[in-house]
Formats: structure tokens, C-alpha cells, sequence
């Protein structure tokens, strides 16, 4: 797969630029996007002459997350792409196994990704999308970036894996799964989450020239670097937390409390509406 539509892929010198490119739709992933994110990894590994791989995004926002409009609409108006994975999640047993491959198993292969990666994150980084940018060896956001987690106020525990916990700290990252706040870019910064705050017209600069920088280094020295660090983490649990947690999500999925919700997702005189009217709709429930 190279002929890509949701992404761009291109190579910078030494560096490898991934681009989630659905602007419009503020690169909410869909499957197609999570897949040609894989097949671009697959071509960026496979270059020996790539030594850095660069995740950025078109247009205002970074990504809002996992598509939700994608995954709500595959049954009423079938993407020919997205309808098996519609199928999928209808059940416990095949919904288990398509959020590891396709959410899970591609999140800890970036994560593990044999080269260096940085991340470049502007405006929303909701949900999937602060998923996605915790894989990063390395993470720069512009000075509008905003991460959040708004998945508990949906009914679940939050995404696949539990990257705020390692990202923010467990205290913080409990206040910002209860309340659904997003975190600006500098309190990202100041709690070690992001490495460099930089002018949104500069983010690119910026990490072009970072990528650049760890590009001129000892390639095999830098892999086994990321490889040991990685190590470490999974030592000090980071691996068993994300098998623990993946398992909690599902069942999370399967609560009346969650299914309720779903199943009235900005429901208004039985006709269905946006997100936003779902969290409209939840938030007056709760506090009206
Ligand atoms: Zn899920």
C-alpha cells in the first residue's frame, strides 16, 4: 500500500516525514489512516537511508482521535474500507482482537519503531491522537497545543493504552480522565510530557532541525539507546500496565453505563447528532 490518501509520506534527506493528512476532519484516524500509518513505517524501516521518522499533521489540529463519525456511520452508510471493522466491534471476541491489531499492536509498533521518531503536535491532540504522539521518541508541540482524554466522559476508561499515566503522572492524568480538561501545552512541558514548547509558525523548523540533528548521529548507537530505554520502561511495568489497562478498556466497552451512553449519542428526538452534541447532551444530564 503507497498509494495513500489520509496520509503523505516523504523523505527529507535522512528523514522520513509522515504527515497525517485529513485536515478537514482534523485527522481523526480512521482505519485507513491507522493502516497507512503502518505501511508508511514498513517503507521508512525497509529505507537504510532513512535514520529519522517525523510524525506531524496537516492543518489546524493534530488529530482528534480515533474517527468516531467513521465507526458510528459503517453501518448506516458503509465505507467500503471501514465496513469489516464495523462488523468487529459488534461482539466482545472480535472487538477484542481488532482495537489490539489495530489501535494497540500499530500504537507499540511506533512505539518500538527500530529508528528515532518526533513527534510535531499543534492545536487539539484529543484522545487517539495524544495516543499516538506518546508513542513518539520525542514530542514538540506549538504553543496552541492541547492535549486531552475525554473518553471517560463518553463511558469508557479512556483509550487503549493508559499513556497519560506514564506521560503526566498518575495524579495529573487522573484529574484530566475525571474531568475531560484538556492540557495545555506548557503545563505538557513543565510535567516532562513534552520536550520543547516552540511559535506554531516554528514547529516545523523546529523539528525538522532536531530530526536533522539526531539524524547526523551514530545510527546504531541511537537505536540501541531507544531500545534500552524502552526496556527499562517495560521493566518498570510500563509493559504489564498496558496489558492490564487494554483489558479493563474492553470491559469497559461492555458496561451498561457505557452502552447506554452510546447507544443515545446526541440522540435528540431519536435522531442522532455530532459528538459535540453528545457531550452537550451528557454534561447536562449530569450536572442538570
Ligand atoms: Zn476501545
Amino acid at each position: 500500500m503507497t498509494d495513500f490518501t489520509t496520509i503523505c509520506y516523504e523523505r527529507r534527506e535522512r528523514i522520513a516525514v509522515l504527515t497525517l493528512n485529513r485536515p478537514d476532519a482534523r485527522n481523526a484516524q480512521n482505519i485507513r489512516m491507522i493502516d497507512e500509518i503502518d505501511a508508511a513505517l514498513d517503507l521508512a524501516q525497509a529505507d537504510e537511508d532513512v535514520r529519522v521518522l517525523v510524525l506531524a499533521a496537516a492543518g489546524p489540529s493534530f488529530s482528534a482521535g480515533h474517527d468516531m463519525k467513521a465507526t458510528r456511520a459503517a453501518s448506516e452508510a458503509p465505507d467500503e474500507y471501514e465496513l469489516p471493522f464495523s462488523e468487529k466491534r459488534k461482539v466482545t471476541e472480535t472487538l477484542f482482537e481488532h482495537e489490539y491489531d489495530k489501535y494497540v499492536g500499530k500504537c507499540l509498533r511506533l512505539r518500538d519503531f527500530p529508528k528515532p521518531t518526533v513527534a510535531l503536535t499543534q492545536g487539539h491532540c484529543i484522545a487517539a491522537g495524544w495516543m499516538i504522539a506518546s508513542m513518539c521518541d520525542i514530542v514538540i508541540a506549538s504553543d496552541d497545543a492541547r492535549f486531552a482524554d475525554p473518553v471517560v466522559r463518553m463511558g469508557s476508561l479512556g483509550v487503549e493504552l493508559p499513556v497519560e499515566f506514564w506521560d503526566v503522572g498518575v495524579r495529573k492524568a487522573k484529574e484530566l480522565l475525571f474531568t475531560g480538561d484538556p492540557l495545555p501545552a506548557l503545563d505538557a512541558h513543565r510535567l516532562g510530557f513534552v520536550n520543547h514548547v516552540v511559535p506554531r509558525d516554528e514547529l516545523e523548523s523546529f523539528g525538522m532541525a532536531m530530526a536533522t540533528k539526531i539524524s547526523a548521529m551514530p545510527p546504531v548507537a541511537v537505536r540501541l539507546a531507544k531500545m534500552s530505554m524502552n526496556r527499562c520502561l517495560d521493566q518498570q511495568g510500563q509493559a504489564n500496565s498496558f496489558w492490564q489497562h487494554y483489558v479493563t478498556h474492553q470491559l469497559a466497552h461492555q458496561t451498561n453505563e457505557f452502552k447506554t451512553l452510546r447507544a443515545n449519542l446526541g440522540t435528540k428526538d431519536g435522531v442522532k447528532g455530532t459528538l459535540k452534541d453528545f457531550f452537550k447532551d451528557r454534561d447536562q444530564r449530569v450536572t442538570g
